[in-house]
This record gives structure tokens, sequence and C-alpha cells, in this order.
């Protein structure tokens, strides 16, 4: 992989600073996201307003794709519509399972570099059980958690 170094790079720093790891008081919606093959278990919560997701963030446990990814995500859907965070998530998993298009990947930003994980097998479900666990929040998953098993 030509950008080794740099993927790496970007993976440690999500780990020795996730921005997005901490409790988010009062928020509107939780759910934790488990991913049993790995052993990666995360709350993730947010809080909506008027249909934006003006504020989230992400406590638990996982190995280092897990929390970048999620941490990475939070990133890109905090300030966004849910509607837009739905349409990013959806990309985000083709590009982890098959492919997308240059201008989808620019879209998801710094989350893009994730896309070498569709050649590890193995942590395809770390990878995505973040953007997993906010898909089911906002299609009405309000208990139980959610997880990337049967994907
Ligand atoms: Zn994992």
């Amino acid at each position: 992989m030509p950008n080794n170094t740099f993927y790496n790079e970007i993976l440690t720093e999500h780990n020795i600073r996730p921005f997005h790891k901490k409790k988010l008081e009062n928020p509107d919606f939780t759910l934790e996201g488990v991913n049993p093959s790995c052993g990666d278990d995360i709350i993730l919560a947010l809080k909506v307003d008027d249909g934006i997701i003006t504020d989230g963030a992400f406590e638990g446990d996982g190995c280092a794709i897990s929390q970048a990814s999620c941490d990475m995500m939070l990133d890109l859907i905090i300030g966004k519509p849910k509607e837009e965070a739905l349409e990013l998530a959806d990309i985000f998993l083709r590009m982890i399972k098959s492919k997308i298009t240059d201008e989808e990947k620019d879209r998801l930003e710094e989350a893009g570099i994730l896309e070498d994980i569709s050649h590890m097998p193995a942590r395809v479900k770390c990878a995505v059980l973040g953007w997993h666990t906010m898909e089911e929040i906002f299609k009405g998953a309000t208990e139980g958690s959610a997880t990337t098993e049967d994907m």
C-alpha cells in the first residue's frame, strides 16, 4: 500500500487523541454498537436539533480501527442534517464493501483513508461499526444494540 505510513499516522492520531471519545450530556439518541468477532463495543450518542446533528460522542472499547473510524465519522457528521449523514454512511459502507467514485470518496474526507480496509476482510466489521450504529439510530432503533455480526 503506497500510503501506508500516512494511513497509520492518522489511525494512531485518532487513537491517542480521539476528539469525540467522551460522555455527551443529555443526548437525544444513544445506541450500543457491538462487533462480537473482534470484541469492539461502543456506545454512540448524538444530539439532534431540527434534523441537524448538533453534537456527538462515543464511549467504549475496541480496536484501533473501530475507534478511529467512529471518531472520523463524528468529525464528518456533526453539523450536518441527518439525511446527509445517512448518505455518507451509505457511501462509506459501499467504499468498504465494493467501490465508490472519486467524488464520493472526497465527500468522506479523512474517513476515505479507510478504503484499504476493504482488502482486510477481518477488519471490515471494525471499520463499519460506528457507521452502522449511526444508521440504526436514524432508522429508529431505540433499544437493544446494533451489531455488525450479520453484515
Ligand atoms: Zn475491531
